[in-house]
């Protein structure tokens, strides 16, 4: 309410402005006029006239009405060219930063809510180079004065770095101008006031800061380089350190584009996806649910039965399936692409040169323009006493070790509530392991909402998982041959027995080992990169689960692409990483299917949203396959139909999110899925139908009265 009454104040003033303006002001003459007949009154009360001209002038700059030029010449005439400077810089800075500040408290909600994700890169920018934008746009007069004001308001600079650069930047200007305010009686125009030549030295003036940018960035990069001999010419335009997602995808987009360049694996092509992650751990899902269909068969009008089935032939199923899905990542198919693939240990000897430790033990050092670094990431094992007497395994040991049994472990301690945890819980224990999930944090999948981690825990605890949320892990051991782990819940401690043991409590970058620490590229969790994926050396970029911050297949993959394009032709035109629709999905049975924000990310950057959903037992597939567990969830802005976030728990989750991806990518409203036609009787309709409880819940009700009442008409 009262940020309308302001808004209303202020259109009313400046629509007031405009209509009594005479012209643009009051002309050189009228301005003449006003200061001879306050000169009277100015001698009388010197400083109270100071102080009324000074909060004339902070309130004209701060409603935005179009008298600024005139006030700063006035202060030039009434106070002579150092008071006049002052009086008036000061005046238009704080008036400004009023005007800055009311459009952030009235506009700024309203345009977040209304733009949200999409302002973020401009938000970003003005973030990082806002002080330089603004400086800029002070001295060249491109941008009117007032739009300025309310434009920088919608942004998250602070007022006081809004005040001191606008004070900076505005100065020449109102030198200019006081100046020829002390000249008034002589002045036949304001036009000439400002000159080109005067308009290009501000332009030289507002550049300044770019310039200083782009030197202290060439500096920097030449120092980054001063120790390295840049060879003359290169062998290979590209080469890429690791042949998982990331650097697959890096090899190919390279040699589609007729690059040169060499892959370099030093163990199994594919990386980790293919042979230790979302390729086996979804074949063994595929047997688990199977396995649980069989045991509660009469949900199908069947005869529930205990499955019988033989652990080894389901890791040999496994292996199946990965030596099907192997050609794809093949050397031989890399080489048919027009990649060279080395099978050898790389290592990153100066920016342009990587040595290559064969498995012969030969050495190959090959020279490049650019490099891709996509080492991927490795299970962490956290330091836990007695861990390593005891044995553990994790996702790179436990596909070889299940392989090499005929029963499932019997008591299954899986460490890490995360989406590889309870995916290999949930698989266990349909697989007839006793399962005890382990997860220090007060809940499951810590990265979804309160709601979607609660229907994660119902689902596994029915599979019969026993859960332990908000369990610390403190130690293992073993007693009598009996494995054990403690863990400790506030006061109380609990010792778990179990016969294996999965750590999977998150991945750590491959970081070590291949040259980065000589070079000095700074890691943290991940290889430290830039918006473009660049290091600090801007011809090596890291791209995948070495580089973060998502450690997915798809996210690798997508990384690639910008990683690749920049190596190649970031001299004409580099790319951001964009991440805006970048989804993800947990593979429990029902799926936990993510785009964009959830509830709580809202919540927490104060984004106003408002949620659709639909619940799948009322969706004729669902019901016809019984798997009416789950919902779709819609985050979109009040009274808007732009997608926010979608969140979908349920059968086949990850395949109907699919279309909300595309819709977020592209900018299209729930109206546009509501539109499309999605064929009966298919899970994707309840995409379709929570666009329909999104509209239903805005339909236009004065409209549909007027409907009624005309239908009313014409039955007469
Ligand atoms: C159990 C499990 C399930 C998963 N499920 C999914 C899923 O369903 N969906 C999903 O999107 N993601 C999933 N992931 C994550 C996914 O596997 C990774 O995000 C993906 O493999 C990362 O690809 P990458 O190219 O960054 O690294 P990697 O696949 O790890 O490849 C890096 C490669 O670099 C090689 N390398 C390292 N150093 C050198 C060197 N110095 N010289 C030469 N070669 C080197 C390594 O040998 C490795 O092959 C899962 C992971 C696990 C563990």
């Amino acid at each position: 309410m009262k940020k309308k009454a302001l808004l209303l104040i202020i259109l009313a003033a400046i629509v007031a402005a405009y209509f009594l303006r005479p012209g643009s002001g009051p002309g050189l003459e009228g301005l003449r006029q006003h200061i001879a007949h306050l000169d009277g009154w100015r001698a009388m009360h010197p400083m109270l006239f100071i102080a009324l001209f000074l909060l004339g002038y902070v309130v004209v700059v701060a409603l935005s009405l179009p008298f600024a030029l005139w006030m700063t010449l006035a202060a030039g005439a009434l106070f002579g060219l150092a008071s006049g400077v002052v009086i008036a810089s000061f005046a238009s800075s704080i008036g400004a930063t009023l005007a800055f500040l009311a459009s952030r408290w009235v506009l700024r909600d309203w345009v977040l809510s209304r733009f949200g994700n999409r302002l973020k890169p401009l938000s970003d920018g003005l973030a990082r180079d806002g002080s330089a934008y603004l400086f800029t746009l002070r001295l060249i007069p491109v941008v009117p004065f007032f739009l300025v004001n309310l434009l920088m308001g919608l942004t998250t600079m602070s007022g006081l770095r809004f005040y001191v650069v606008s004070q900076l930047g505005m100065l020449p200007a109102t030198l200019v101008y006081v100046n020829a305010g002390t000249q008034l009686a002589q002045l036949s125009s304001v036009k000439g006031l400002v000159s080109p030549p005067l308009i290009l030295s501000f332009a030289l003036l507002g550049l300044f800061p770019w310039l200083a940018k782009a030197v202290v960035s060439f500096l920097r990069r030449r120092r980054v380089y001063s120790r390295w001999t840049r060879p003359a010419r290169f062998d290979r335009n590209l080469i890429v350190i690791g042949g998982g997602a990331a650097g697959l995808v890096s090899a190919y987009i390279a040699s589609a584009t007729k690059a040169k360049v060499t892959l370099i694996e030093a163990h199994k092509m594919g990386g980790d996806c293919l042979n230790y992650g979302c390729v086996p751990s979804k074949a063994l899902i595929r047997s688990a649910k199977l396995a649980q269909q069989i045991r509660h068969a009469d949900r199908y009008g069947l005869t529930n039965s205990e499955p019988e089935f033989s652990f080894r032939m389901i890791f040999e199923r496994i292996k199946q399936i990965i030596t099907a899905i192997e050609p794809h990542d093949s050397v031989e198919r890399y080489e048919g692409l027009g990649v060279e693939v080395l099978q050898g240990y790389a290592r990153i000897v100066d920016p342009w040169t990587v040595e290559t430790t064969l498995p012969s033990g030969q050495k190959s050092t090959l020279s490049t323009r650019s490099i891709i670094v996509a080492t991927g990431a490795a299970p962490f094992v956290p330091d836990l006493p007695g861990l390593d007497e005891s044995g553990y395994l994790t996702s790179d040991t436990m596909w070889q070790a299940f392989s090499e049994r005929d029963t499932a472990p019997k008591r299954l301690v899986i460490l890490g509530g995360g989406p590889i945890g309870c995916e290999l819980s949930q698989s266990f224990a349909r697989l007839g392991s006793d399962v005890t999930l382990i997860e220090m944090a007060p809940r499951l999948l810590a990265k979804e909402d309160a709601e979607v981690a609660d229907f994660a825990s119902q689902c596994l605890k029915s599979d019969g998982v026993h859960i332990l949320t908000g369990h610390r892990a403190l130690s293992c051991g073993s007693d009598a041959g009996q494995k054990w782990i403690e863990v400790e819940a506030g006061e109380q401690t609990l010792r778990v027995p179990y016969d294996d043991i999965i750590v999977a409590v998150g991945r750590a970058a491959r970081l070590g080992g291949f040259g980065l620490e000589d070079l000095g590229i700074p890691t943290g969790r991940v290889v430290e990169t830039n918006e473009y994926l660049e290091t600090i050396y801007p011809n090596i970029f890291a791209a995948g689960d070495v580089a973060g911050p998502y450690q997915l297949t798809h996210a690798g993959a997508h990384q690639a692409w910008f990683a690749s394009v920049n190596a190649l032709f970031g001299t004409f035109k580099r790319f951001k990483a964009d991440y805006r629709a970048l989804p993800w999905v947990t593979y429990l049975d029902p799926e936990i299917a993510r785009v964009g924000l959830s509830e709580a990310e809202a919540k927490a950057k104060d984004i106003a949203y408002e949620v659709t959903r639909y619940d799948l037992d009322d969706l004729d597939r669902a019901i016809a396959d019984s798997e009416t567990h789950g919902f779709v969830k819609v985050l979109t802005p009040p009274g808007k139909d732009r997608i926010l976030g979608v969140v979908i728990v349920g059968a086949h989750a990850g395949d109907l999110l699919a279309e909300f991806v595309l819709a977020m990518k592209h900018g299209l409203g729930l109206g546009k899925i509501l539109s499309t036609v999605h064929s009966y009787p298919t899970m994707a309709e309840a995409n379709n139908y929570a666009a329909g409880n999104w509209r239903k819940a805005h339909v236009n009700t004065r409209l549909l009265k007027l409907v009624e009442r005309f239908h009313a008409w014409r039955r007469g």
